[in-house]
Order: structure tokens, then sequence, then C-alpha cells
């Protein structure tokens, strides 16, 4: 192929055998006129508008239900819910003011780690997988100390936070999804608990959390709850265990919880950001592993959106996913039954249709030969007389395709005298191994040469007959 690359160079072009179309008389091949049906294409548009508006939920709540206005600096401390946004801005500094003046205890730093995990576990395992998406059951013992240690991440009840979590999933990137990633990273991370919701979140059915003793002990008792396990509590356990009461608040209760807060908060806004898209790209989820290690395994966030109800969020056994783990160490030691996985068969085709989506991408990146429909038919008697005719063109019949090989002739591996012996002939057998079985880049060559297609595909016996070209054979007789 080295010859072809030199003629490529000196063509200056990297598709050098690219012919002109043929001129022909008349073509026979017309392609249908799409401008008749413009003016009735535009009247159909707004009908269906209309009738997308009216049969999508999320369309018609948007166009009927008022938002609040937009946050702009005239209005923007009108709109600021001032409970969430007081907690969420000054523990950070609580926490840094707590770093600077208290002394490290090993037990207290020990501990700090544990109860991260303790509450963290309630939100991933038991707010998110347990009550939200039903990815497994749990026993009343279970899903009492889920809900207790999840009370400790200071995110709300679990039936609030299923609630709108629900509605994430159910509408993801749009103005219903109480996080939005559409609106910017700040807004999915923090800006939605900081400033009033501007609209509703969409309807999502909860009736199964309402009807769930537990969780509605929890949502009763939510503040004492949050209150206790986040600080009375892990102070109490440092101060009586070792004698740090100080570092049991700020580090095991305060610092923690600044960790445990925005290790969620990263799953709305990080895991919908950064990584790849294996299972479906239509919108915003992503699959990465630093989002998995800052959210206790959750930042295989692409196949969580696309099989939620799965226990697990990572597949692969070298995937970050402590959860997936605990929630399997549930089951062995009978806390957690009904542990939901989604066929194997049925997630390989997610990865099938996005292999396809990649590979067809690619395909556009690449020019390829004239299709049917783009050339003109000419018969095998015309193909003949445009052949004999001296204007520099070499035409050959292969398969069923009239080629101009003018520009290629002489680079022809086979040699020029190949090609002008089967000029006006049909050269397919001799193509396709009579000759020489020509190699797949030859195929693709040749077939970016196309100029027309040969009617009935090459030299049809009965027409030969009917037009006169050749002789009925004389009957051989015995
Ligand atoms: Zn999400
Ligand atoms: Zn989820």
């Amino acid at each position: 192929m080295v010859y072809i690359a030199e003629e490529l160079e000196k063509a200056g072009t990297s598709l050098a055998y690219i012919p002109k179309p043929l001129e022909l008389p008349t073509t026979t091949f017309e392609q249908k006129a799409l401008s008749n049906n413009e003016s009735s294409s535009t009247m159909n548009s707004v009908q269906e508008e209309e009738d997308f508006i009216k049969n999508n939920y999320v369309a018609r709540t948007l166009l009927n239900e008022s938002s609040l206005p937009p946050i702009t600096w005239s209005n923007w401390y009108k709109e600021v819910n001032w409970p969430q946004a007081t907690l969420l801005c000054l523990e950070p500094f609580i926490a840094l003011y707590g770093l600077f003046t208290t002394s490290f205890v090993w037990q207290t730093t020990v501990f700090t780690f544990f109860w991260y995990f303790l509450t963290g576990f309630g939100i991933t395992a038991g707010y998110h997988r347990l009550f939200a998406h039903r990815a497994y059951e749990a026993t009343l013992t279970l899903r009492y100390l889920l809900l207790t240690f999840g009370a400790g991440a200071v995110q709300g009840s679990a039936q609030w936070w299923s609630r709108g979590h629900r509605a994430h999933h159910r509408y993801t990137d749009t103005d219903l999804d109480p996080y939005n990633a559409h609106k910017g990273v700040f807004y999915s991370h923090i800006g939605w608990l900081i400033f009033k919701p501007r609209r509703r979140p969409g309807v999502a059915d909860v009736t199964d959390l309402t009807r769930d003793i537990s969780i509605q002990w929890q949502h009763r008792n939510y503040l004492t709850l949050a209150f206790l396990m986040s600080f009375v509590i892990p102070t109490l356990i440092c101060g009586l265990g070792w004698g740090d009461y100080r570092g049991g608040y700020f580090f095991a209760g305060v610092l923690r919880l600044v960790f445990v807060h925005h290790s969620t908060f990263c799953v709305n806004s990080l895991a919908h950001y950064l990584g790849n898209a294996p299972f479906d790209d239509r919108h915003t989820p992503r699959d990465h592993f630093i989002t998995a290690l800052v959210t206790l395994g959750e930042g295989y966030h692409n196949f969580h959106h696309e099989f939620p109800s799965d226990y697990r969020n990572a597949l692969k056994w070298f995937q970050y996913d402590p959860t997936k783990l605990l929630i399997a160490f549930f089951k062995r030691v009978g806390l957690a039954s009904n542990l939901k996985e989604f066929p194997s068969n049925e997630i390989e085709k997610g990865r099938y249709s996005m292999a396809c989506k990649a590979l067809d991408k690619f395909g556009q990146t690449i020019k390829w030969p004239k299709q049917n429909l783009e050339l003109p038919i000419i018969t095998f008697e015309q193909y003949q007389d445009l052949s004999k005719k001296d204007d520099g063109r070499v035409l050959i019949l292969i398969a069923g395709f009239i080629h101009d090989v003018s520009h290629f002739i002489d680079s022809h591996p086979g040699g020029r005298a190949m090609i002008k012996n089967l000029v006006g002939k049909d050269a397919t057998v001799s193509f396709y191994g009579g000759v020489h079985d020509h190699n797949t880049a030859a195929h693709n060559i040749l077939a970016m040469m196309r100029v027309a297609i040969c009617k009935y595909g090459g030299e049809v016996e009965h027409l030969k007959k009917r037009l006169g070209h050749v002789q009925t054979p004389t009957p051989i007789f015995a």
C-alpha cells in the first residue's frame, strides 16, 4: 500500500480516488423532492409540540405550575433557607476552629473514622439503597439501626430524603429533579439546600414509607435523634471512654459531620459530572472511582441510575463499594434478605448499546462510499458506450457498480494492463478471485470510485437476446 500512500500525498488529499460524477444525458435515478412536504411538516410540528405537552407530565407541570423567581444579586437574601444555610456554612468553620485548638487523642481519631462510616452507611445502606430504592429487605432491628445512624448524618428524615431522591431518579436533569445537575455543580452539591427550592419536586410515590412504622418513628423524632447521634453521643463516648469530651465534640461530632455532608452531596454533584457513562449517556450520571471513594461506594452512578433498585453500585470485585459489602454482610448475619440484582444479560445490553454508539461516532469521522440511492442507474450497454468514449475516463464494472478507476489505474498493484483489458466488460469474477482475490482494503478503495449502478447488475442474457446482441445458440443434436 506504500505507493497508494504516495499517490495520496501527491494528490494533496486523503481521498485522491473519488471521481467526478458521470455526465449522462438523462439520469434514470430520481430523488423524490421533499420540498412538497415541508409546509405540512411545520404544521405537524406545532401539533406535535402541543400533544407532547399534553401527554408529558414534566412539560405540563413546568408550563402550568409557577416557580419562584430566579436568584439574583438583589433578591438572594430573601431566597436563602437561613436555618439550613447557617448550619451548612458554619460547620466547616467550627470544625476548623476545633482542629486548631484541640489536641489529638488517638482513640478519638479512630472513633471519628468509625462514627463517619456508621453515620455514612446510615445514609448509603439505609436512606438510599434500602428506603429510597427498596434494593433489599431488612429486619425491623436493622431498619431502626440504620435510621438511628442515618439521623446522625443530619440530612433530614428518611421519608423526606427518599421522597426527594425518588423525584431525582424519576425526573433526572429536569426542573422537577430537586438537585438538577443541569443547574451547575454548586447548585446540585449544596445550592439546592442553601436556597429555597425554586419549585416543588415532581410527584413521587412514598406510600410504602408512610406505612413503615420505623420510618414514621424516625420522622417524628428526627430532630432529637439527629442532635443526639451527631453531637451528644460521640461527645459522651469520647468523654466517658477516655476523657476527651472536647475532641469528641469537635472531631467525631462537627468535623465528621462536615465530611458526611459533603460526601453525600458529592453523589448529587460530582457523580453527575465526573467520569464516563458505560450504560447510558442520555442523562448526566457518571461512573468514577474518585466519586466512589468519597461517597462510600456510591460513585458508580451511571450504573445506579440505569438499575436503581440493584443493591450494588459497583459490579466488579475491584471497584470500591463498601456499602454493597456491608449489605451482603447484613444478609449473611440474617439482618437482610431479597437483595435485588438486575440480570447481567440486561446490564450487558447497556454496555453493548454504548459500545455501538461509540463505534457509530467513530464511523461518522470516516468518509464512506456513495450508497445506491446516490448513484444513477445505467444499462450495461450505456456502460459499454461510456467506456468507449475518448474522455480519459477508465470505467470498470465490478459487482453491479461501475467504477471510475482513471486515477487509480497507474497505481494498481496488478498492473495497468490488467485493468485496461477489462474496461467495458464485467470484471466481477476477476476482482473476486478469478485473477486475484482482493483484500478488504482493496474493496474499500474500489467502493470509493463508484460512479453508477449497472441495471440488473451486469450483462443480462435475455436482454442481449432481445436486443440482438448475440445469436441464439444452435441446438446441439445428438
Ligand atoms: Zn443521581
Ligand atoms: Zn439513587
